[in-house]
């Protein structure tokens, strides 16, 4: 006999539903318990003999304890990733079914050969808007159920064809089949009647399938084959490249820019709903950067129509700034233009159709070359002139940087410190060599203490420079004084062969150095005294 179960969210079958909760209910927790709590036997198994009989490899022993640790928390990982799918923040994005499920077969190839495969799939070209990655594990979850469920051999058709309101995906297996008692427990974690079985892959087929909004079919007769049938509603797809007909007012004789300007509110409306993420987006840009993309729209548009190049162009450089001093993100932008464009499409078509002007073939691409061509150029320029921004913010910020790494600290009218930190490079070492030259005349630095102690690491590259410095300082009439002098930068410099005895005095930290300098100076001010 067959049975019959459609798991559809919004019509629960009636008679059987209470006991099949019930029963999942049932299924969850002896799932957990046989999951979780065999490892946890183990695990403390291991710590009572760890405790009793001081063994020989106590390791061994944790290694074990470890990998069965591991095992519990996989499992509760992977239970959690199906009872809460918002964990999950794959981002949605068209995506072709008929694609993904030819790759997804591609995997089981080297079960071909005692199984047939038939493929069916019509209007290939129909996209989903959904989570792809997710989409695809449900199709393998899906096919590796059918090979597992034909033992010698046997044929599995996948089907793929759209409706007035749905894509389907129909998956059947000519093979052992699911009895009457136990199909309306698949689905359920854990539930599996196999002996290595996990029974998490139809739970996530379930949640997947429902996050999109669709609904599963699943008719299965024991001893003769399953078919699992995927229901995903077309509200939520869409036709890439279609235009759209509209409903926009005409009168006639008017040109493309007039009949633009009378249908501006249309334009808005579908720029809205073409533009989905940057909708919810509007007001906090124009109070982030007093930046009305609306009228901006509007004007870029223009600009197209009346195929005024030139200040479509500065209108591209000025967004660009205004975009990257407000560090408004580029994914909007490109969405915006890209709804733009779709829209401007539609109004196009919309003209054409209601104006009757029979425009020859050749005319209308030619304008549709033209448009394409002034809204990239848009973008062309809207992006050079925004990184342009953004390098000469990142240089300035860098000389900020570089100006702070090298904080000279003076201590006396003639001492000054130099504390180092983090780690040297060539160019870094570049910047300090530069800085601290150029510091001692206006700071009139007699003795500079360079302290270390901060440098997490110094390159082989940057040594040189920094002899050459120590070099520099001491031909400007300055003593140099290093302090901090870590083991393994000393290490450094002798396997370099490099001998700082004669170019810098050393101390062995900071405040041993200001001790002794500070108390010489002093002196000396005293005696002037
Ligand atoms: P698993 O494959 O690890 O057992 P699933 O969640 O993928 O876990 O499937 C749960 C159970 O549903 C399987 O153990 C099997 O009893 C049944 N099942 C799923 N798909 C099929 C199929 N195509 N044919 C027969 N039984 C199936
Ligand atoms: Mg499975």
């Amino acid at each position: 006999m067959a049975s019959n179960y459609p798991f559809d969210p919004e019509q629960p079958t009636k008679n059987n539903e209470h006991i099949s909760r019930l029963a999942a209910v049932g299924q969850i927790a002896a799932g957990i318990a046989h999951e979780v709590k065999n490892p946890l036997t183990t695990v403390k198994g291991f710590i009572q003999l760890l405790q009793e009989n001081n063994p020989k490899d106590p390791k061994a022993y944790l290694d074990l304890a470890h990998t069965e640790l591991d095992n519990a928390l996989a499992t509760l990982e992977s239970l959690l990733q199906v009872s809460k799918p918002d964990l999950d923040d794959e981002p949605y994005q068209t995506v072709n079914l008929c694609v993904e499920l030819e790759s997804t077969l591609n995997l089981f190839q080297d079960q071909y050969y005692q199984v047939e495969i038939q493929k069916n799939f019509r209007n290939t070209d129909r996209m989903i808007v959904g989570r792809k990655n997710q989409l695809k594990k449900a199709f393998f979850n899906l096919i590796k159920n059918a090979f597992e469920a034909i033992s010698d051999a046997g044929i599995i058709s996948i089907e793929h064809y759209t409706d007035e309101h749905s894509i389907h995906v129909i998956i059947r297996d000519t093979g052992v089949g699911i009895s009457e008692d136990k199909l309306p427990l698949i689905g359920t974690p854990f539930f599996t009647t196999k002996a290595s079985g996990t029974g998490m892959g139809l739970s996530q087929v379930f949640s997947v399938i429902y996050q999109h909004g669709g609904s599963i079919l699943v008719n299965s007769t024991e001893n003769e084959g399953t078919t699992f049938e995927l229901i995903l509603p077309i509200e939520s797809t869409k036709t890439i490249g279609s235009v759209n007909l509209l409903n926009l007012d005409y009168e006639n004789g008017q040109n493309l820019q007039l009949f633009f300007t009378q249908n501006r509110n249309h334009f808005e409306q579908r720029l809205l709903e073409e533009a989905v993420q940057v909708k919810h987006k509007i007001d906090e840009i124009r109070e982030t950067g007093n930046i009305d993309l609306m009228n901006n729209a509007y004007k870029l548009v223009n600009y197209i129509i009346e195929d005024r190049e030139h200040e479509m162009i500065g209108f591209a450089k000025q967004e660009g700034v205004a975009w990257a001093r407000h560090d408004l993100t580029l994914a909007f932008k490109l969405e915006w233009l890209q709804a733009i464009r779709r829209v401007l499409w539609d109004f196009l078509y919309n003209f054409e159709r209601l104006s009757g002007a029979n425009v020859k073939l050749e005319d209308f691409f030619g304008l549709e070359k033209r448009m394409n061509v002034l809204l990239d150029q848009f973008l062309n320029y809207f992006f050079i002139s925004y990184s342009s921004f953004k390098d000469d913010l990142l240089k300035s910020q860098r000389v900020l940087i570089d100006d702070l790494s090298v904080p000279i600290i003076p201590i006396s009218p003639s001492i000054c410190i130099l504390p180092l930190i983090g780690s040297i490079d060539a160019k870094r070492s570049q910047t300090i060599y530069e800085k601290v030259l150029s510091q001692i005349d206006p700071l009139t630095i007699e003795t500079l203490i360079i302290d270390l102690s901060g440098i997490a690491h110094m390159q082989i590259g940057a040594i040189d420079q920094f002899l050459r410095m120590l070099d520099g300082i001491r031909l400007m009439g300055c003593k140099p004084i290093l302090t901090g002098m870590r083991s393994d930068i000393v290490k450094l410099m002798l396997d370099q062969q490099v001998s700082l005895a004669d170019k810098a005095e050393t101390k062995r930290n900071l405040q041993q150095a200001i001790e002794a300098y500070l108390h010489t100076t002093n002196e000396i001010n005293e005696s002037v005294t």
